[in-house]
């Protein structure tokens, strides 16, 4: 998954400076690149309506799990290979991650605005993440502890857009537990 990664605790002792690299989504997006851990991120530069499309998702490879990999099945994990990979998480998104249509929307619910933070919400896609942070996304439905989908409740879930696969595995695991 996007910041995680990028500033992963092998890399925060270093003092390198982010790589620049020609921006993958120019006019939609910017990356606000920082050296201090977690804090680089990506920021709207287009104002679209609520449940439109931002951008379709292109160049991914297949992936093992891992922090910069977003899960597209069950089983399957992807590398973004983009500047999508920074965009980090919020409890309370921007953006919804159809990793099903491989696709990137503006959240039903809300337009996005240009300067906006560009987020989602990781349990949408991500079951079980390889590393789970605490969250000061400083929304009021912060969830405090991200992990993936797996260990939270339905309550906790609710009112997210979640990808099929989340949907499914969330089933099962309510079924084993009824
Ligand atoms: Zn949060």
């Amino acid at each position: 998954m996007p910041p995680i990664a990028l500033e992963s605790p092998l890399t925060t002792t270093t003092t390198t400076t982010p790589k620049e690299t020609p921006p993958t989504h120019p006019n939609k997006l910017h990356v606000h690149r920082s050296p201090k851990p977690f804090a680089s991120g990506a920021i709207s530069q287009i104002a679209l309506p609520a449940g439109s499309l931002f951008t379709p998702i292109t160049g991914t490879t297949s992936s093992h799990k891992a922090y910069t990999s977003v899960q597209t099945g069950r089983d399957s994990h992807i590398e973004l290979n983009s500047d999508l990979v920074y965009c980090n998480h919020s409890c309370a998104p921007t953006l919804d991650f159809d990793m099903g249509k491989m696709e990137v929307r503006v959240v039903a619910d809300r337009d996005l605005k240009v300067g906006d933070a560009l987020t989602f919400f990781y349990p949408s896609s991500e079951w079980d993440m390889d590393q789970a942070f605490e969250c000061k996304c400083g929304a009021e439905s912060c969830k405090e502890y991200i992990k993936g989908a797996k260990d939270m409740s339905r309550d906790q879930l609710k009112g997210y857009w979640l990808n099929e696969h989340i949907r499914e595995l969330l089933d099962e695991r309510d079924a084993k537990s009824a």
